[in-house]
């Protein structure tokens, strides 16, 4: 079969729910779809055996063509032998021109094991996706430790290429969707690992994909409790908890965590950035902000560049004081 359209990994969340950065890929795909005549955009859904209407329904809203269920009861827990041979085979099955996933925990884990199986490269973690002249797919990354952009043309097939998400922003058009439920002999993977039981790390804050506030901590938290006052502060504010890979290297927080190029995009209203530098690497994932905040000693610091609202002055001094503040307004009211 020639390689034809636009094969989208889509990710579902909790058994139930497809990605939003899945939807975020389908609208930038429909871009695609115009500029590469006659193409198709499939999603592939794998997981355990549940009510994919709903999952269906919101593909095409989205605007897939086809979507193709691979659902089997031992799909339930993730497991990236299984998920990455299960996507592998449906990539050879229908083999696409393009394959794109979000730069997700299982994005990341998938999607090379499917490079190497289809020997093709993978540009990961894209902040652009476009057509070049000669119908190939255009992936912009940053490279140079954030300081140049790339734009790289993979020349075998299928074009690999990962997201983060809240890069692009998800719109919903008017589609019919073809579901497939198809199916791929499981008991012939061989999965020489096994998962004996899941420890889920009990974190107090608020989910950052979807938080409207976040509030995050960079190296000059990770001492005197630093981190104690952010945690307090978002706490105040119903915020999420984020910080800087320095945060996530002290062990401050964890890598879900962790904002910029190598860690998450978000996309709150109101980002206050304590004790954060403003690298490249850093600001890379906070782009698509609405305010934010900067609170730094340094005055010269970069994050100010970036910043709508900059406050110089030392963390420890200034945390303390804005949660007497709202300690006083929750008081009043
Ligand atoms: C390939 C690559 C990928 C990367 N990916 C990421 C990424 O995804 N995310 C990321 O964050 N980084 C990433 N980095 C690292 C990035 O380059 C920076 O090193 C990192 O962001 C610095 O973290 P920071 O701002 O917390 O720490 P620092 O650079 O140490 O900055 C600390 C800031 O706190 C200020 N400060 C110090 N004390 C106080 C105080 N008491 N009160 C107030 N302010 C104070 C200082 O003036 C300084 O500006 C990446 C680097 C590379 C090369």
């Amino acid at each position: 079969m020639e390689p034809n359209g636009i094969l989208i990994y889509g990710e579902i969340k909790d058994n139930c729910s497809i990605a939003p950065v899945v939807t975020e890929l389908l609208t930038k795909s429909r871009e695609l779809k115009e500029k590469i005549w006659n193409q198709r955009i499939m999603v592939c859904v794998i997981g355990p055996r549940m009510n994919y209407e709903e999952i269906i329904k919101t593909l095409g809203e989205y605007g897939a063509d086809e979507v193709i269920i691979i659902n089997d009861d031992r799909l339930k827990q993730y497991d990236k032998k299984y998920y990455g041979e299960i996507f592998t085979q449906i990539a050879l099955k229908y083999p696409p021109r393009i394959i794109l996933a979000g730069a997700t925990y299982q994005g990341r884990e998938i999607m090379p094991y499917t490079a190497i199986k289809l020997n093709t490269g993978l540009t990961a973690d894209c902040t652009n996706l476009d057509i070049a002249e000669n119908s190939l797919l255009l992936s912009t990354r940053p490279t140079f430790g954030g300081k140049l952009t790339a734009d790289i043309l993979c020349k075998t097939f299928p074009q690999m290429a990962t997201v983060h998400q809240n890069t692009f922003k998800a719109v919903k058009t008017e589609n019919h969707i073809n579901a497939i439920f198809d199916w791929i002999d499981i008991d012939k993977i061989e999965n020489k690992s096994k998962i004996i039981n899941i420890i889920k790390k009990n974190i107090s804050s608020r989910d950052i994909n979807t938080a409207d506030i976040i509030v995050s901590g960079g190296s000059a938290a990770c001492k005197d409790n630093g981190f104690t006052l952010i945690y307090e502060l978002a706490q105040r504010l119903n915020a999420a908890v984020a910080g800087s890979r320095a945060a996530y290297e002290n062990g401050y927080i964890i890598k879900s965590q962790q904002i910029g190029q190598t860690g998450k995009t978000v996309a709150p209203k109101l980002y206050i950035a304590v004790g954060i530098s403003g690298a490249a690497q850093h600001i890379a994932g906070i782009k698509n902000s609405g305010t934010i905040i900067a609170i730094n000693k340094d005055k010269n610091a970069p994050i100010f560049k970036s910043a709508d609202i900059g406050i110089v002055g030392d963390l420890f001094d200034i945390l303390p004081e804005l949660i007497k503040e709202l300690d006083k307004e929750e008081k009043d009211e």
